[in-house]
């Protein structure tokens, strides 16, 4: 691995590359890098090297790397992703404290983040993570309940509901990792054509972006290709205390 400025030069590359050879605008196509375990340095080099959207699954770490980062630098707008799973009972600081919600996958849990949203700030920007067929983690909405969860979100007054997620499982196969993303896009589409106003496919991770850029990503989520292998135990101790094993 080389600097981070090297590697989320390198992730750019590849994004603009898959984006041409799909018919697409590298532009169209926003890097989320993910942050979760990495310290706040790393955050710091990234966002000398002009990254300015982080990723963060885990409700503490993410907050104690906040505050840490707005009183280092209060001067530096940065926007945070939550894209982790999220008990209904940790919707609060993610309404507060988030620009985005990647990880939406009840009802319950949007109600609440609407409740939660501070009057004082933009709606909370919110997709829909779908369990697509092969999802490696059983968080998200079943496909068959996606649309009726979609049109109760997008009347919650304090989300901006903008899309789908997903994390389909780990495949070596470029020519299969597509599929997945295909269906994210085709249920995309098709709630677009129910006349919800969706712009967002939250899909591709280190190892799969190109294909997930070649079936309409407009949000990438890159975490060891631009930080480089995550470790187990916390980057920086009391960051990272709902670490799985
Ligand atoms: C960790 C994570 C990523 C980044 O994974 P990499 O393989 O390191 O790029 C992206 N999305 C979600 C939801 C994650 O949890």
């Amino acid at each position: 691995m080389g600097s981070i400025a090297a590697n989320l030069q390198a992730v750019r590359d590849r994004i603009a590359n898959a984006a041409r050879s799909a018919g697409r605008a590298p532009d169209a196509v926003t890097l989320l890098a993910v942050s979760k375990t990495f310290p706040l340095a790393a955050i710091d080099e990234a966002w000398h090297a002009g990254q300015r959207a982080f990723g963060e699954n885990y409700v503490q770490e993410a907050l104690a790397k906040m505050d840490a980062f707005a009183a280092a630098w209060p001067e530096r707008a940065v926007q945070w992703h939550f894209i982790g799973p999220l008990q209904s009972n940790k919707t609060r600081p993610v309404a507060e404290r988030f620009d985005w919600m990647h990880s939406v996958g009840s009802l319950r849990v949007a109600r609440r983040l609407s409740e939660q949203r501070p009057e004082g700030r933009a709606p909370l920007a919110v997709c829909l993570q779908v369990n697509v067929s092969g999802e490696a983690s059983k968080s998200g909405v079943a496909e068959d309940e996606l649309a009726d969860l979609a049109r109760e979100v997008a009347t919650l007054p304090r989300l901006a509901l903008r899309g789908l997620m997903c994390i389909p499982a780990p495949c070596a196969d470029p020519a299969r990792q597509r599929e997945p993303f295909a269906r994210l896009r085709g249920l995309l589409e098709a709630l677009r054509a129910g006349g919800l106003d969706l712009d967002t496919l939250s899909m591709g991770m280190s190892d799969d972006l190109e294909a997930a850029v070649a079936e309409g990503a407009t949000c990438v989520r890159a975490g060891s290709a631009v930080f480089g292998r995550r470790a187990h135990a916390p980057a920086v101790p009391g960051f990272a205390r709902e670490i799985p094993a």
